[in-house]
């Protein structure tokens, strides 16, 4: 089965769904050591990506991540909406002109990845968001175009799940969290749990698909 944008819909749909399942737990998670707003900037975010779902769907995946980049940068507030906007563009950029196959995917996938840690200037350990996205990057370079898509579901969400988990003993040393020190160790990081979650939801749309 070739994957299309035309999945973009229905994974916003997933995300939302999620997101808004998980919002209060988050949100919980964010004022501990954060400042309580991921949740509402990453609906804000996806509210706008909402309103153009149908023309994402008719899109090449390149021209797809560059307006969902483009879309994010615009609309929400807060380290998240900048990381994850250079994230999509990035994708948009690394695929531009190439076949698309799960290999390309994962280059785009690792080349995003990278444009948040330049960004970010944060790498994995540091409690973000990226001690998900790296573990799922390792996870998803181990397979190739031969390998069964359920396979490959399967180890990014374990090794995401378990992304979240280990934030918890981290200390904060990137973002909002960093200024509060020892204080973070304990408690796991809102933009590692929120990356999961939405890894999950995309995942879920694949697996049915
Ligand atoms: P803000 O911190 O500006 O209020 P959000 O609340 O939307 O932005 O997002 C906070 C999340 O962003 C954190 O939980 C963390 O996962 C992630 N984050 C913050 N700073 C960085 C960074 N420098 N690099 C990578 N991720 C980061
Ligand atoms: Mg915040």
């Amino acid at each position: 089965m070739k994957i299309t944008a035309m999945l973009v819909p229905q994974m916003l749909t997933k995300i939302d769904q999620v997101i808004a399942d998980n919002a209060e737990q988050v949100t919980a998670l964010d004022q501990e050591i954060g400042d309580g707003d991921h949740v509402y900037n990453l609906q804000r975010g996806l509210e706008a990506l909402n309103k153009v779902s149908n023309e994402l769907a008719e899109m090449d995946w390149s021209s797809a991540w560059q307006k969902i980049g483009m879309t994010l940068m615009s609309t929400v507030g807060g380290a998240s909406g900048s990381l994850y906007g250079s994230f999509f563009v990035t994708m948009s950029k690394s695929a531009r002109d190439k076949e698309m196959s799960f290999s390309t995917f994962v280059q785009a996938y690792a080349d995003g990845v990278d444009s948040i840690k330049k960004r970010g200037k944060a790498d994995v350990g540091e409690k973000t968001m990226l001690d998900v996205l790296v573990p799922v990057q390792l996870a998803l370079q181990q397979f190739s175009d031969a390998d069964e898509l359920s396979s490959v579901l399967q180890e990014v969400n374990k090794v995401a799940a378990e992304g979240v988990e280990a934030t918890r003993n981290m200390l904060a040393t990137k973002g909002r969290a960093s200024f509060l020190g020892d204080r973070t160790i304990g408690h796991i990081d809102a933009g590692a749990k929120t990356a999961q979650l939405m890894i999950s939801a995309i995942a879920s749309v694949l697996g049915e698909a």
